[in-house]
């Protein structure tokens, strides 16, 4: 895995475009990292994955956890691997423990052995070398440590110590790794406290990985404090190396409002310049008589065209990035975010 920066942002906003080259593939940052289940993104099948833009589609999130319930992971590791077992050699996976969804980290039950994951196989204690084993069997292309972690409102005590134990952590996956970290993103958490996201950060850039993973977000912090955070924690990073940052929330909402106001009869697209598979293929009347009668196409395709807008959307961040333009952009798109949506609550 190689990454290079390719322009800074001049303006306040520090944003950056880069590329990352892994595994054949060449990657313009910033991208969107796909969520999956259990490797493939929810309502899309493997065949219609190839209907998504490429290459900005190959970034795939796997959850290690997932897989905890079956198959057992020999029986990936006989086959080579998720990419075979998926079908998806080309895709770029990054595995990180624990989602927002199916496998929700509790840190309550997290103890000094392990952080704790509630899962639909009920819930599971996963210690380093749990995963460590998870990662080898699996060979994805990348992986994040296993982290503790916590939401906003714990004590600042329960916060030490899961920047603690997350560091401990790391160390204990690399020293399990048997690529000694080459193809590690190393967490930083610290919950909402600025002082030890710094430290964290500081002490995670010490270690012998290629990137970062920022965590703990998405756990009760507003998105004025998540901006704090996300600035200590990545002015503690070194710039050549590659972050991740997870639990974000963007602007699919728009596209859903968008959706969810379908009028019946109606022959038009969802959007009328959307080249995504649902747009060149059905019409918003065909959408709204599928989500009328609870048929599970209509999740499927809304899937994707809702990914293929987040895709655009990263695409347009990268080329205003190049072009200086990003300060603007963002300013005039929350702008009209805020204005659309006060529209919509009328
Ligand atoms: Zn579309």
């Amino acid at each position: 895995m190689r990454f290079a920066v390719t322009k800074v942002c001049g303006g306040g906003a520090k944003a950056r475009a880069g590329m990352l080259q892994i595994a054949g593939s060449n990657i313009e940052t910033p991208a969107l990292l796909l969520s999956t289940r259990k490797g493939l993104p929810a309502f899309v099948s493997r065949d219609l994955l190839a209907s998504l833009p490429l290459p900005d589609s190959l970034l795939l999130h796997v959850c290690p956890t997932h897989f905890m319930e079956g198959p057992p992971s020999k029986t990936i590791s006989n086959i080579g691997g998720l990419h075979h077992m998926l079908g998806l050699p080309d895709h770029i996976l990054i595995a990180a423990a624990g989602d927002s969804i199916e496998s929700l980290p509790t840190s309550e039950a997290s103890n000094k052995f392990g952080a704790s994951f509630e899962t639909p196989a009920g819930r599971r204690l996963v210690k380093p070398s749990d995963y460590m084993e998870l990662i080898s069997c699996m060979k994805p292309n990348l992986w994040a440590s296993l982290a503790d972690e916590v939401p906003a409102w714990v004590t600042e005590k329960r916060n030490k110590v899961s920047v603690e134990r997350t560091l401990r952590w790391l160390d204990a996956c690399i020293a399990l790794d048997e690529d000694s970290g080459a193809n590690t993103l190393g967490v930083v958490v610290g919950g909402s406290s600025i002082e030890l996201r710094k430290l964290c950060a500081t002490e995670v850039s010490k270690r012998n990985v290629s990137g970062f993973w920022i965590g703990g977000l998405g756990f009760g912090d507003s998105p004025e404090e998540r901006c704090s955070i996300l600035d200590a924690a990545v002015g503690c990073l070194p710039p050549e190396k590659p972050r991740v940052v997870s639990r974000l929330g963007l602007p699919g909402l728009v596209f859903q409002v968008s959706v969810m106001s379908l009028v019946q009869k109606d022959t038009s697209r969802i959007v009328d310049s959307c080249s995504c598979f649902t747009c060149q293929n059905h019409t918003r009347a065909y959408l709204n008589h599928l989500l009328n009668v609870h048929e599970m196409l209509a999740q499927i395709l809304l899937e994707i065209h809702n990914t293929h807008h987040y895709l655009c959307f990263f695409r347009l961040i990268r080329d205003t990035i190049k072009t200086g333009q990003f300060d603007r952009f963002r300013q005039q798109f929350v702008q009209d975010r805020r204005a659309y949506l006060a529209a919509a609550v009328i």
